[in-house]
């Protein structure tokens, strides 16, 4: 099925108001004509000035997380409402640094998702096993359980979700999944949603986990890849460009 690729930055922490100024006008003065949709999901203090820079940019602007609370006493959150008052169409949600470092369960990640899906941000839900687990033979196991808690949101379709497969031992290693590797995965994941909708093909299921611009193209030639999370590589705006182009 003809559907549109996504290619999302994901800057982490990392930024400032003169550097994201420069990638931004280094992205914006490279892009022609992009045949994928694009954004780039930022540090939260600085929503207000991206936002301002994409305005009439195809770039859409993201988040890279969510509060699963609508307001009220959770000290250093940022709820789905305020990102909405800066534009913002995409959430990052589960990413594995969350998952890891804030302890976020599936049944967290699930809760965020739906806060954002029930406010009109698209969660970008990340999945993905860690070296241990894939060398436990345990990497489809992982991902099935971890999809399966956002598979059936209440009152919201699956469809309505952007699935992004980040192996966690590609991240920030230098590791890439091979374009076989990821396919598979990304097939098992295809297979799970087909199960659930009739919708599975309209979803867009990312691959994130080092892509650069040396492999984003045979990434994306994937049949079941359908655009890319980047991290180290969304940084660098003649890196960033060419895996836009790749999406082709
Ligand atoms: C990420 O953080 O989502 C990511 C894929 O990072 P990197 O591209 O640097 O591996």
């Amino acid at each position: 099925m003809n559907k549109k690729k996504l290619i999302a930055g994901n800057w982490k922490m990392n930024g400032s108001l003169a550097a994201n100024q420069a990638l931004l006008k280094g992205i914006l003065s490279g892009l022609k004509d992009p045949a994928c949709a694009i954004a780039v999901c930022v540090p939260a203090p600085y929503l207000a000035q991206c936002q301002a820079l994409l305005a009439t940019s195809p770039v859409e602007l993201g988040a890279q997380d969510v509060s699963q609370h609508e307001l009220g006493a959770y000290t250093g959150e940022v709820s789905v409402a305020m990102l909405k008052d800066f534009g913002v169409r995409y959430a990052i949600v589960g990413h594995s640094e969350r998952r890891q470092y804030h302890g976020e369960t599936d049944a967290v990640v699930a809760a965020k998702a739906q806060r954002a899906l029930a406010n009109g941000i698209t969660p970008i839900v990340c999945v993905g096993e860690t070296l241990a687990e894939r060398e436990a033979g345990k990497t489809e196991e992982v991902v099935k359980r971890q999809l399966a808690a956002v598979i059936h949101l209440n009152g919201h379709c699956i469809s309505e979700v952007v699935v992004a497969y980040e192996p966690v031992w590609a991240i920030g290693t230098g590791k890439t999944a091979t374009p076989e590797q990821a396919q598979e995965v990304h097939a098992v994941l295809r297979a799970q949603l087909k199960a659930a909708t009739a919708q599975a093909d309209r979803i867009q299921l990312l691959y994130g986990g080092s892509m650069n611009a040396a492999n984003a193209a045979q990434l994306l030639a994937q049949p079941d890849i359908d655009g890319g999370l980047i991290g180290g590589a969304s940084l660098k705006s003649a890196d960033f460009l060419t895996i836009i182009s790749a999406a082709a």
